[in-house]
This record gives C-alpha cells, structure tokens and sequence, in this order.
C-alpha cells in the first residue's frame, strides 16, 4: 500500500496539468486585460475550484497549506489567474463553513464539478472597501429575500456562476448589521458599467455591475447580520493566506527568471556581478522575499493549529497577525519587484517587449496593498495593538 500522499506533494498532477495553458495566456491577458476563459476552464476540469471542499461532497478535501502552495504554483505563471483561482477558494472556504445544510448539498458537488466559479461582491458604491458595513438592504417578498445592489469592483463578474454578496441585513437595520447572501447567476440579473482598463491586474476583468435578483432564505450565510463572525473565522484568514501566497509566488518567480539570466551566458555585460553594489541589491531583494515566506507559513501554522483544535481565530492577537500577514506581503512583495526593475534596468525589466515579465509583475503587485486598503488594515490594527499590551508576536 502507498504512503498518503504529504503536503507537498498532494494535488501536484491536477496544477501541472494547468500551468502550461496558463503560462501561455499570460502575455495575451495583460495585453487584452481580458478575463483568461481558457484558464478557467482548464481550472474547472482539473478539479481544483473543489480544492476546499471535503470529500463527501465531492471535492479534493484540501486545507488552507494546499491553497497557499497552488497559488503560488499558479501566480508564478500568471498573478491574475492565481487570483481569479484563490479568490474563488476563498469564497469556498465561507460556504464549507458557514453555508446551511441544505445550501451545502445544493452547492457544493457543483463546485466540486467544476461547474460553479465564484464571484466575490463586497465593496459597495457609498461605503467604498469597508468590509464591515454594507449600504443597499436585503427586503422580503413572502419567502424570498430580494437583493438590488450597486457593485463597483466584481472580479470575473462577467464569467461567474454563483456570487456571495454583502447587504445589509433589513431595510431598518444598521449598516453595521451585514449578512452575507450567496446567489446563483440565474437568480440574478447582472448588467455591467464601464470597462475595465487598470494598469494591473487585468486579467481579473473587474467590472462594475448593478445587480438585482432574488434567493431563498437558506442562502443566507450564518446568522442573519452576522457576518462579522463570519469574516473573522474564514473570509479574512483565507483571504490573506491566499492573496499573500499569490503576491509571493509571482515575486518569485520573477527573481527566479531575473537570476536565471544574470547567470546566463548571453547576458548584457552591464550588469557586474562582482560589484558589492549588485550583490546587495540581490541580497535585499531575497531578503524581502523570505520575510513574506517566513510569516506565511507561521500565520499559516497559527490557523491551521487553531482550525483543527476547532479554536476561533477570531481573538485580537491572531486578527493582529492575520493582517500583519497581508500588509507585509504587499509591501514587501512590490517593494522586491521595484528593486528587480532597478536591478535589470530599461534592457532587462522595464521594457515590455523584455523576455522576463517583470514590468507585468511590477504593475499587478502595485494593486496589492490596494486590494482592501492596507490603510484600512492599519489602522484596525492599530487599535487592536491597544488591547495586546503584552505584544504577543507571531512565533
Ligand atoms: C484587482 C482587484 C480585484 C478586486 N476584486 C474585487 C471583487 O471581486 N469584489 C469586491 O467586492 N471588491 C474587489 N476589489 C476591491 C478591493 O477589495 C477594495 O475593497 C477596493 O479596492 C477598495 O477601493 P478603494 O481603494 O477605492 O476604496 P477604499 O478602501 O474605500 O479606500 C479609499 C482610500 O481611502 C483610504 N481609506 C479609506 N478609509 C480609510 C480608513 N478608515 N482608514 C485609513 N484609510 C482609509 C484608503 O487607504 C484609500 O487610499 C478588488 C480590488 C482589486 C485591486
């Protein structure tokens, strides 16, 4: 009898079975800031949109280390697709825990078939990227729930089959009572605004669209307004792991393609690699690069320790953690792509016609720290710092 397949090891044939389609459409994504559909589709035919969902649904029962390890393993290739894939998951780890019982055996085989893709709305015109809030009220017709709602940031809006959308919980309620409604498209009427033409990116396709539709009262997630809890436990922490593991698997690769050709024999003589000056950009550039590693994988250990003792997440010390996480990768990921682009300079990196695609990379990072504010992020963070007068550091 084998050995059970280890972390690392697991799901490795379905990711290489995607990453030649999506290395081939990466140039043409950027280039067309269109949505990759051939991407998708190779995704949804590798099993791996059910990277989340347990077996008894008929997913890949894959956990929190396997979603940080793929995203990687897809950013490397290209950042917009391994968004479009984590931010999917991050959606699937909401529902897996926090979906009703009969929404779970509705929806889950069909995600782990392949045949729903996941859109996130949760920014909203009014409030702007406040997670925490929502403007636009959930309002009952008999039994449904009727959804009307301005979303101006929807990535892969166009190409999604189920979405999970913020509303506030009733027309009398505060904006602070959110709950969060999961729809199928045909329960929805979706008209899009505008185009999307941003400087990175552009491959997630993120369009603004009014939506208006109706669901079943079951298709409300958790408690009705209680959807802080249900970001502090799944939406955040899947959020981040995801995100910070795509920002790190495209920096990376980036510097791996930048080694390869400073020690390759055609290489322009410019560059001196004997010079100290080279050496320490090299070195401050990994330096950036294995303090993201490093606080991955112990915010990773610290969920994934605190999921299976069945403990929250939800204290301020792992909340500190858990955006610290995500300020830092942003940070520190695009800070390393800007030190490349100086390392390689105009012939290398800043060209776009370069043979590495580090001007690419350079413009999808600078959207990190953007996507939810690190501001935001800090100044939550500032305020939990009040109450850790112990300063109880991630370890
Ligand atoms: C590539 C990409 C894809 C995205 N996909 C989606 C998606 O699928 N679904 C979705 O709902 N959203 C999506 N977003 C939106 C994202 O999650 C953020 O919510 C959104 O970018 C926030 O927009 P903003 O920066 O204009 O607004 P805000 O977050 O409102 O911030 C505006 C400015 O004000 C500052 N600011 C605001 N409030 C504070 C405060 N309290 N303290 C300090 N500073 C503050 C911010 O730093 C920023 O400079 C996506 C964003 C990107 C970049």
């Amino acid at each position: 009898m084998s050995a059970p397949a280890t972390a690392a090891a697991r799901h490795v044939d379905r990711v290489d079975a995607v990453l030649p389609t999506i290395r081939r459409n990466a140039r043409e994504v950027d280039l067309t800031a269109a949505f990759p559909v051939e991407n998708l589709t190779v995704l949804r035919e590798s099993g791996l949109l059910g990277l989340l969902i347990p077996a008894r649904y008929g997913g890949l029962g894959g956990d929190l280390a396997d979603l940080v390890r793929i995203a990687g393993d897809l950013a490397a290739e290209c950042l917009s697709t391994a968004m479009i894939w984590a931010m999917h998951c991050q959606q699937v780890d909401v529902l897996v825990r926090h979906a009703s019982q009969p929404l779970c055996e509705r929806l889950l085989p069909r995600i782990a078939a392949g045949e729903v893709y996941l859109a996130s709305v949760t920014t909203e015109a009014g409030k702007g990227g406040h997670l925490l809030s929502a403007t636009a009220p959930l309002t009952h017709r008999g039994d449904e729930l009727l959804i009307e709602r301005m979303a101006p940031i929807v990535t892969g809006g166009e190409h999604a089959d189920g979405f999970l959308i913020t509303m506030r919980t009733s027309p009398d309620a505060t904006p602070n009572e959110v709950s969060l409604v999961y729809a199928d498209r045909d329960q929805l009427t979706l008209s899009s605004r505008g185009v999307w033409d941003p400087l990175g990116m552009r491959g997630t396709h993120s369009l603004a669209f009014n939506i208006t539709g109706s669901v079943a009262a079951d298709q409300v997630l958790g408690e009705p307004g209680g959807f802080r809890a249900i970001t502090v436990e799944s939406m955040v922490p899947a959020g981040h792991l995801g995100w910070a593991a795509c920002w790190l698997g495209a920096a990376r690769a980036a510097f791996a393609g930048l080694l390869k050709t400073l020690r390759s024999p055609g290489r322009s003589a410019s560059i001196d690699l004997g010079s100290p000056l080279v050496a320490e950009r090299l070195a401050r550039i990994r330096l950036d690069l294995e303090a993201v590693s490093a606080y991955l994988q112990a915010t990773l250990t610290e969920i994934t320790a605190a999921r299976r003792a069945g403990v929250s997440v939800g204290d301020n010390v792992t909340q500190v953690h858990v955006n610290s996480l995500k300020i830092l990768a942003a940070e520190l990921t695009f800070q390393a792509v800007d030190r490349m682009v100086q390392l390689g300079g105009l012939g290398l990196a800043y060209r776009r016609d370069s043979p590495l695609p580090l001007e690419r990379v350079f413009r999808d990072l600078r959207s990190a720290s953007l996507n939810y504010a690190n501001d935001r992020l800090l100044v939550s963070n500032g305020a939990l710092c009040l109450m850790d007068t112990a300063v109880n550091l991630l370890r």
